[in-house]
């Protein structure tokens, strides 16, 4: 494939949610490296046409509608109706780098404590490397083949005034939670995984790893019909109204009466989905390219012999891995206004600092690229609850772009919830999600953030 105009074809990137009040309609997968080597898709129960009842309707078909879904007739023996607009995996989960630590929102560890106290910030480590068990088992629960590389993950100082950051972050992990990350340093770094540019020291959380993102959807989705959901693409949600003991669901050709709505669509919520949703959220794009595999000699010039996902120290942070077959995958943020994801900017900006990191692959192309929109709460994390005057209309969003893990165990455990058993959902995410102050002007405020995050990252 050539290193041309960019690969962004229809579907892949969708207009601002902020903007657009439609989520798309059995828009195709985006054409993603993860979309060229799925596989076969599985089946799905197709667009929604007749009208029914169900116990639960979901909406959005991502890791987390999924894995509730799957958790909801598999341990609840609900009656579950996923209603994806596109198609399952469609939003992140089919397009993420797929790395995986533990890791919940974007609050800095060290203000943990202040934040939640020593028992809420206990609490809420214990269940982010609960998360990462969660996926562990859904993978060995489903069989699910998705290229698990299993090596743990490293945060790699880019430059040396990052050094004593994560050396601070590694004696909190071990002191006030009993975390054994491994400090390594930038000889460790070239003896093990790779010789970088920007590579000064790294912290190594032992229990990371990375997966094929879109397999890990397509697996879920399996799992969860097999345990009696089902799981309808092209198949927006308009919205919901009150109705006797439940709501009426609404999609472009049929109705869902349900006791309880799920409400799972993370960066593609538009203030228009529901009024109690408004001014809640905060979608954010982020771009990723794989490149072509690398030759045998840039292998050799750089000795990047580790499938290990790797994240830097940035504040706008970049992460990357090399792929089974020798590619390289980064990901960082991307444009503010979504109309200019296609311009090759974009690409280019992640190429560069890709050969920043490792001159001898300055000869490397980009064979894929493709962007999405995470979701960015006020306060930086995650919210799992009801919406506002909603008791039976639940919620799971704003994984601030770490979502994998976090996405699959809350959507877990939020069938918990409503199913009635025992959910150890930490305090400190089973909260309202706040509204955005001055919220008409979140995105002047997004630009003023990586302003000040560019200038601390040097
Ligand atoms: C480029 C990129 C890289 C990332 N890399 C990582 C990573 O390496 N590690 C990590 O932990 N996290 C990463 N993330 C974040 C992670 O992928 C997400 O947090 C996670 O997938 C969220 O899952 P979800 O199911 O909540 O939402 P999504 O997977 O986004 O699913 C939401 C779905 O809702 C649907 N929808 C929206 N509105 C409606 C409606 N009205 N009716 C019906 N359906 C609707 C959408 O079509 C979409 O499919 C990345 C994200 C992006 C974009």
């Amino acid at each position: 494939m050539p290193d041309g105009g960019p690969r962004l074809l229809a579907g892949t990137v969708s207009r601002d949610p902020l903007k657009d009040r439609s989520p798309g309609e059995g828009r195709p997968l985006p054409d993603s490296y993860w979309a060229a080597t799925a596989g076969p898709r599985p089946e799905d129960d197709g667009v929604l046409v007749d009208d029914r009842d169900a116990d639960v309707a979901i909406v959005g078909g991502g890791y987390t509608g999924l894995s509730c879904a799957y958790r909801l007739a598999g341990n609840h023996g609900a009656d579950v109706v996923v209603l994806e607009a596109n198609a399952p995996g469609w939003g992140c989960s089919g397009r993420n780098g797929g790395n995986i630590r533990p890791g919940i929102g974007r609050v800095p560890l060290r203000e943990w404590r202040e934040r939640w106290g020593e028992d809420g910030a206990r609490a809420l480590f214990d269940e982010q490397l609960a998360a990462l068990d969660t996926v562990r088992s859904l993978i060995a629960d489903g069989g699910i083949d998705c290229d698990l590389q299993d090596v743990g993950l490293l945060r790699v100082a880019h430059r040396p005034a990052a050094v004593a950051g994560l050396e601070t972050d590694h004696r909190l992990l071990a002191e006030t939670f009993g975390y054994e990350a491994e400090l390594l340093d930038a000889g460790d770094i070239e003896k093990d995984y790779f010789r970088s540019a920007e590579a000064f020291a790294a912290l190594r959380f032992p229990d990371g790893f990375a997966v094929h993102p879109l397999k890990l959807a397509q697996g879920v989705l399996r799992l969860a019909r097999d345990a009696g959901a089902a799981v309808h693409r092209a198949s927006p949600v308009s919205g919901w109204r009150a109705d006797g003991s439940g709501y009426v669901v609404e999609t472009p050709k049929a109705r869902v009466r349900a006791r309880h709505v799920v409400v799972a669509t993370n960066g593609y919520t538009g203030d228009s989905l529901h009024p109690a949703l408004k001014a809640r959220t905060l979608p954010v794009l982020s771009c990723v390219i794989v490149t072509r595999p690398m030759t045998a000699n840039e292998k050799a010039e750089t000795d990047f012999r580790s499938t290990a996902p790797v994240a830097d120290t940035r504040r706008l942070l970049l992460y990357y891995r090399r792929l089974p077959d020798g590619r390289i995958m980064m990901g960082g943020r991307g444009p503010i206004d979504e109309r200019a994801v296609d311009h090759p900017r974009w690409k280019r900006r992640l190429l560069e600092a890709l050969r920043r990191k490792f001159p001898p692959l300055s000869g490397l192309t980009v064979d894929y690229y493709w962007a999405g929109w995470v979701c960015l709460p006020f306060d930086a994390v995650p919210h799992v609850h009801r919406l506002d005057g909603h008791p039976d209309v639940w919620f799971s969003l704003g994984y601030c772009g770490t979502g994998v893990a976090p996405a699959l165990h809350l959507g877990s455990l939020l069938a918990d919830r409503i199913g009635g058993g025992e959910a150890n959902i930490p305090a400190a995410l089973e909260r309202p999600m706040p509204r955005y102050p001055l919220a008409a002007f979140r995105r002047l405020g997004q630009r003023a953030v990586y302003a000040w995050h560019r200038f601390q990252d040097g």
